[in-house]
């Protein structure tokens, strides 16, 4: 029986979790990478690592929500990666999207502040972070290149130019591919998909946004054999190795 992991999620935010994590089990999903997005949701994905023993922490501050940032946040995400060393961080990044629709709270400058104190702290304590990049990869690889960085991280939902993959997997770049590569018109992802190498590439829903949910994995892993042309159990043991790879760093 194969069995999947799901790269990348934020399982805080399912509106039936219950079902969806039944529909997973059946659907051999056996671990779930859970990624907050602000301070406020850090509990609820605490909570849920607590209840499900497949389910991965990530704790940080998404771009989007730099307006929920409350002082001595950083000494607080410290403080929970410092007592628990299974913790990721994540998910965290830079978006040209919502720094023009909200250029005085979340300007590029304002974020990239905020991506390289996570960046510091994830260096620091060695745990990979979860990264989102929309319209700022140029901006991105020069924080990648000048800041600390841990041993790997993921470019989730990863989207970018295709001849960035070599030097972003000579950082330790992980790429996981969410279901637009589905679509023949994503000719951009599709090449990237390509073109990751096995031992970096991951499967991701990205629920609950798309509509999506953790047990779609396997349909998403069918059609990533298609686009790589790819035999689909070397894929499924790939991913569900990488996968392990960055939740325990072995
Ligand atoms: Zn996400």
């Amino acid at each position: 029986m194969p069995v999947y992991f799901d790269a990348h999620a934020h399982l805080q935010n399912m509106v039936d979790l219950k079902k969806a994590l039944l529909k997973a089990e059946t659907a051999q999903i056996q671990g779930i990478i859970c990624n907050a997005t602000h301070e406020d949701d850090w509990g609820k994905v605490i909570e849920l690592s607590k209840t499900y023993s497949n389910i991965h922490v990530c704790l940080g501050v998404h771009p989007w929500f730099l307006g929920s940032l409350k002082k001595g946040w950083e000494a607080r995400l410290e403080r929970l990666l410092k007592e628990n060393p299974s913790y990721m961080v994540g998910e965290i990044g830079l978006d040209k999207v919502r720094a023009d629709q909200d250029p005085v709270i979340s300007s590029l400058d304002n974020q990239e502040r905020v991506m390289r104190i996570q960046m510091d702290l994830a260096a620091q304590y060695n745990r990979p972070f979860h990264m989102h990049c929309v319209h700022a990869w140029d901006r991105i690889m020069h924080v990648l290149k000048s800041n600390k960085r841990p041993d790997f991280f993921v470019s989730h939902a990863h989207h970018g130019n295709v001849h960035l993959i070599p030097a972003l997997a000579e950082m330790g770049a992980f790429f996981s591919y969410a279901s637009t590569f589905v679509s023949p018109e994503r000719k951009k992802v599709r090449a990237c998909l390509a073109a990751t190498p096995l031992d970096r590439l991951l499967v991701e829903s990205d629920c609950p946004d798309l509509s999506s949910e953790p047990a779609e994995v396997p349909n998403l892993v069918k059609h990533m054999a298609v686009v790589r042309q790819q035999d689909e159990a070397v894929l499924i043991k790939a991913l569900y190795q990488n996968a392990e790879r960055i939740c325990y760093g072995r």
